[in-house]
């Protein structure tokens, strides 16, 4: 008999879109040849207003790729007992908040079900940049200099807005880059060159988000690495993503042609290894699980190699950097989804 995996998609993030690209490619492989007769899908849409659907609504969304808002017949999860009894593993593919920070996680976990993924915490930890930054400090992972900020700061009355702004500028310099501490594809996210700049991109991602973070801007190379596994993963090769803009904003991401994958990225071999290993150190220092997309600036004049940041359930298209670095390391997608569920299953029966 197959397994009944809920493939649990959309979100409401800003990364909505992405998650129904990545849904549809995950659909698509685990209905490949080599596991069709494993699994059976049934999809659950999470709405941009956060309502769920299933069944056929879910089904049209993916198989369409057009996101949608049905009129919230069925307000949550808990609403559907009879569909959700009868999955046997979660797959959820949401990225960014309320989906790749442990809520939906914590949500898996009382249903008491193997999921795909990290777990509560490596998700929380992951997703939130400065808990993510004490992990990789406490780990000894080299990273930009930067400063934890509150909203509570930003959108004081008092003078306390303009020290902070002085702080920044002595400590950081510009150019630094202002973000809110809990979001991806990079919304939110400004490169400042001034004070006035500064003002203004503290007081935009105060409205994303009550922490932000700031960082140094570094002049580097932008590499990642895919990591695959549970207690003892793996490291892909090393994919570089380069393009013309400022710096890896969203519309670079998301514009056909603004943006070029390698993959592998022409680097030395020594550097190769270095990544892999920081790769590693940095999925264990925020206690990540089954898969994790950890991105790195790699400074070519010093040879220094920044960890940026580690992303637990990184964009899953077909044409997205975490398939592709497993594919031209020997996994090919339909592999990897199945291999994905494997370590689900194994971290659900080791936590037992
Ligand atoms: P993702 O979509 O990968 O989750 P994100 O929204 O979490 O991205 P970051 O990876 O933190 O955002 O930053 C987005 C981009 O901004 C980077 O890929 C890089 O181009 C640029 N950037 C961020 N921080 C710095 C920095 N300290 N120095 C130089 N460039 C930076
Ligand atoms: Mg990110
Ligand atoms: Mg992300
Ligand atoms: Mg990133």
């Amino acid at each position: 008999t197959k397994l009944r995996v809920g493939l649990l998609f959309g979100g409401r993030s800003g990364e909505h879109e992405v998650s129904i690209i990545s849904a549809r490619a995950i659909a698509k492989a685990l209905s490949a040849e080599e596991n069709s007769n494993k699994y059976e899908i049934l999809p659950f849409y999470i709405q941009k207003d956060g309502f769920w659907q299933a069944g056929e609504t879910a089904q049209q969304v993916l198989e369409s790729g057009v996101a949608m808002e049905n009129p919230a017949v069925t307000p949550n999860l808990w609403q559907f007992p009879p569909l959700t009894a009868e999955i046997e593993l979660w797959f959820p593919i949401l990225h960014g908040p309320n989906g790749e920070d442990g809520t939906i996680q914590g949500l898996l976990t009382l249903m008491q079900k193997p999921f795909v993924g990290s777990g509560v915490l490596g998700s929380a930890t992951g997703m939130d940049k400065i808990g993510m930054k004490t992990a990789f400090a406490q780990a000894g992972l080299p990273q930009v200099k930067y400063k934890a900020i509150t909203r509570e700061q930003v959108w004081s009355n008092s003078c306390v807005f303009p020290k902070l702004c002085d702080e920044i500028e002595a400590t950081l310099g510009y150019p630094c880059f202002v973000k809110p501490a809990n979001l991806g594809s990079s919304v939110g996210i400004t490169k400042v060159r001034s004070r006035r700049e500064l003002e203004a991109a503290l007081d935009n991602a105060a409205t994303y988000d009550r922490r932000i973070i700031v960082e140094a801007g570094v002049v580097a190379r932008e590499v990642e690495c895919a990591v695959l596994g549970n207690d003892n993963p793996k490291a892909s090769v090393i994919g570089e993503i380069t393009f013309d803009s400022d710096f890896y904003d969203y519309e670079t991401k998301y514009t056909e042609g603004k943006a070029d994958l390698f993959i592998p990225a022409n680097l030395p071999e020594a550097i190769v290894q270095k990544i892999q290993e920081m790769a590693l150190q940095a999925f264990a220092a925020v206690d990540a699980a089954g898969l994790a997309r950890v991105d790195f600036f790699y400074v070519e004049a010093t040879g220094e190699i920044l960890i940026n940041e580690i992303n637990t359930l990184p964009g899953f298209t077909a044409t997205s950097m975490y398939p592709q670095l497993w594919a031209n390391t020997g996994v090919p997608f339909p592999q990897l989804v199945d291999q994905l569920i494997q370590l689900a299953m194994e971290r659900h029966s080791a936590a037992k």
